[in-house]
């Protein structure tokens, strides 16, 4: 009886210790999760110098936006001659209205007393824009006509990466794929920032012109991870004037089987931009993105695109051939790189074959890369044999994660895809 009941109270305390873990697991899960969604980490860098912040085009030419702020904000303006701080801690959480209205900004119906105005929300230092968290800063600026005005977000260099690494790649990746990958957009924002810049009001699009930007939305511990882990750490090569800096760390989705130089696609040249086999990729891609299926385009509608885009072309016509001028051939494929468009008028251009594939397709999701065929079927033009997904330079990102899976670190993937570079601390 003893030995009964002493086994039926280990039985109850096994039970009860079963209950536990069960409980406490579905709170870990339920407050560890909470946590996991949470957006307010505070927002690193915000006193950080200026050559490190990066200005992000979020709308450009509009006429209205809403913003909405959680925490207590200052609108700033830049003019000399009025005080110009107003600062807002009554409209936490309210949809505020900003538009055009006679020539000026207003934002909640007050006139903004400069052509532009900048918004510093309180700690942790987010803004919702359209209905998108971002972090740091928002300047309002009037365009040169007048009539429409543009959104820039002014965020550290590290917060904008969580907002790219997460929206570049899913953040369930291999950590060295997604450490990868951190190093290669913080070396190219850099890069766009330091050559392109100083010319423009901001830096970088938020879309894949340069790369996909998310803010918030794109951020997961996993993700921070990868960012906090290569804190400060871009690469550098040698550059044709024989100096080592930073160069433009070029990547893309899926290159098909052998990466591309860039010279052949963007016409600058760096030692670490040469093309390189990639047996990796195809491992990682799904099949249909591999190989992607045949498109069609109604010729009118090629022309019209390729005309609006480009005005010098209008001398040709109605484009009645396109030829591949130049190609890369890698044995198994053959990227084009350059297309000599003949219209008819008999005179003839030639345009790179990126500009060419994002002109007509600008998502590029249909045609999805220059390794295809380009077959004229009567009024359309086909794009068919197609393989890859992106333009192919640099760092092939399925390769990436290909070569993570097998246990290469983010060096050893960097020093794969941009050869002859290394990596150096900026800060
Ligand atoms: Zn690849």
């Amino acid at each position: 009886m003893v030995i009964e009941k002493n086994i039926k109270n280990n039985q109850l305390k096994i039970i009860n210790n079963q209950l536990i873990r069960i409980v406490s697991l579905l709170l870990l899960i339920i407050f560890g999760g909470c946590k996991a969604r949470q957006l307010t980490r505070p927002t690193p860098q915000m006193d950080i110098e200026p050559e490190f912040w990066v200005r992000v085009l979020l709308l450009n030419d509009v006429t209205e936006c809403t913003l909405k702020i959680a925490s207590p904000f200052s609108v700033i303006s830049h003019d000399p001659r009025v005080p110009g701080v107003r600062n807002y801690s009554d409209r936490l959480n309210v949809p505020l209205k900003i538009e055009m209205s006679a020539g000026t900004i207003t934002v909640a119906g007050q006139p903004l007393t400069d052509s532009e105005a900048i918004i510093l929300p309180g700690a942790p230092y987010i803004f919702n824009l359209n209905g998108n968290d971002y972090r740091g800063k928002l300047k309002l600026q009037i365009g040169p006509d007048g009539s429409s005005f543009d959104a820039v977000n002014l965020v550290p260099l590290e917060p904008y990466l969580a907002g790219v690494v997460g929206a570049e790649m899913p953040d369930y990746w291999e950590p060295a794929a997604l450490k990868a990958q951190a190093i290669a957009a913080r070396t190219y924002c850099l890069y766009i920032k330091k050559r392109f810049g100083r010319n423009r009001a901001w830096d970088v699009r938020k879309t894949q012109a340069h790369q996909v930007y998310l803010g918030v939305i794109a951020e997961s511990a996993q993700i921070w991870e990868a960012v906090n882990g290569t804190y400060g750490r871009v690469l550098v090569c040698k550059r044709p004037d024989g100096t080592e800096g930073i160069f433009p760390t070029y990547y893309s989705s899926i290159c098909g089987g052998h990466t591309e130089d860039s010279e052949h696609v963007f016409g600058d040249s760096f030692e670490a931009l040469v093309g390189r086999p990639c047996p990796y990729c195809k491992d990682v891609a799904k099949r249909s993105f591999f190989y992607w299926p045949t498109v069609q385009f109604d010729k009118a509608y090629v022309t019209a695109r390729l005309l609006r885009r480009y005005p010098k072309l209008k001398q040709l016509g109605e484009i009645t051939n396109i030829i591949s001028a130049r190609q890369s051939n890698y044995g198994k494929f053959s990227r084009v790189t350059l297309v000599k468009l003949i219209g008819s008028t008999g005179k003839s251009d030639f345009l790179r074959a990126e500009d060419f594939r994002l002109t007509i397709d600008p998502s590029g999701s249909k045609i999805k890369s220059a390794i295809c065929q380009i077959i004229d079927w009567g009024d359309k033009w086909e794009f068919s044999s197609g393989i890859g997904y992106g333009h192919g330079v640099g760092m092939c990102q399925c390769g990436a994660q290909a070569m993570a899976r097998e246990g290469k670190t983010a060096e050893q993937i960097l020093s794969y895809y941009y050869r002859g570079s290394k990596i150096v601390r900026v800060y």
